[in-house]
């Protein structure tokens, strides 16, 4: 079956969409921070805006030159931090490589961490405390789950990648003592010895390396579910780019009993889930 990630975020929206229609007028505020011209970048953030304009979010873009220094964009953000007006405050990534994107992190407000990588959030998230920011994506997964009514309690989760806002806050989601929870998690990553026997034995196998492809048929066990987080262009023979996942999705599709797509899968889900993040930190002020 076919997860319908699309649909799931759609519903997402319009529940958020509703609750604030009725607090009309007051909004909340996203404020986006990009620096440079990343296309990939430029895409997102359009994607963003479109789905704050839809459900009624102010979304104000502070788009600075490349060439801006550690010292002013720590002061865009003090500013972004102090201004009452402002719930949310999401600085893009990745940043230009002399820029340091931990202390970047650190300097955003944990109350308007809307994307959830503030450290704070992020320990929050280890001991299960339900007052902070969880990252977009691994909420979206563990989300997407619950609504397909996928019980992970006492399962083999299988995480391949690490990385912190992937790999690392999903697997301290999964494993919480929490309804939909109480997973067996296993993280995976490019040290792992005999990765197709650790990903073979997952009841849910979630593929987060920025490989396409990467997840082969024989990697997977018959009946499991299959999470692909993956998001790469990938060059067809006419010289054209595809989206395509971590998943090799046409050959895994018959033999999982779940998969998500690329796209319409993970992807709609982290940005319902930065919408959610944007009206919870907005429903503390009003
Ligand atoms: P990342 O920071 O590059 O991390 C990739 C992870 O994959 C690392 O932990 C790496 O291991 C592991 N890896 C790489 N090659 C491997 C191999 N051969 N065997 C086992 N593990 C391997 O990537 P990310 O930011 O987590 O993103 C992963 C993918 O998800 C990308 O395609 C990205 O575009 C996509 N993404 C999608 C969404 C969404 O909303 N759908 C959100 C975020 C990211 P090491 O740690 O050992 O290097």
């Amino acid at each position: 079956m076919i997860i319908n990630g699309k649909e799931i975020a759609k519903e997402i929206a319009l529940k958020i969409k509703a609750k604030l229609d009725n607090l009309k007028p007051k909004k909340p505020n996203l404020s986006v921070i990009l620096v440079g011209n990343n296309s990939a970048s430029l895409t997102y953030i359009r994607m963003k805006k479109k789905a704050c304009d839809h459900v009624g979010i102010d979304f104000d873009l502070y788009h600075l030159d490349e060439n801006i220094d550690e010292k002013a964009l720590l002061k865009k953000i003090s500013y972004l931090n102090n201004d009452p007006k402002v719930n949310g405050i999401l600085v893009q990534m990745p940043l230009p490589k002399k820029i340091n994107e931990n202390e970047i992190i650190l300097s955003i407000n944990p109350k308007k961490d809307v994307d959830g990588f503030h450290p704070l959030n992020v320990g929050k998230a280890l001991i299960g405390d339900d007052s902070g920011f969880l990252s977009c994506t691994p909420l979206g997964i563990k989300i997407l789950l619950e609504k397909s009514n996928i019980d992970i309690q006492g399962k083999h989760v299988v995480i391949v990648g690490r990385s912190n806002i992937v790999g690392k806050p999903l697997a301290a989601i999964l494993m919480q003592k929490k309804p939909f929870c109480n997973a067996t998690v296993t993280v995976a990553h490019s040290y792992s010895r005999d990765l197709i026997q650790i990903t073979r034995s997952a009841d849910v196998l979630v593929a987060a390396i920025g490989k396409p492809k990467f997840i082969t048929k024989d990697m997977v066990k018959t009946g499991s579910v299959v999470i692909d987080v993956g998001i790469n262009l990938e060059k067809q023979s006419d010289s054209t780019t595809k989206l395509v996942g971590d998943v090799d999705f046409e050959n895994v599709k018959d033999i999982a009993s779940y998969i998500t797509p690329v796209p319409g899968g993970v992807g709609p889900m982290t940005i319902a889930c930065l919408l959610h993040n944007v009206y919870k930190s907005f429903i503390q002020t009003v």
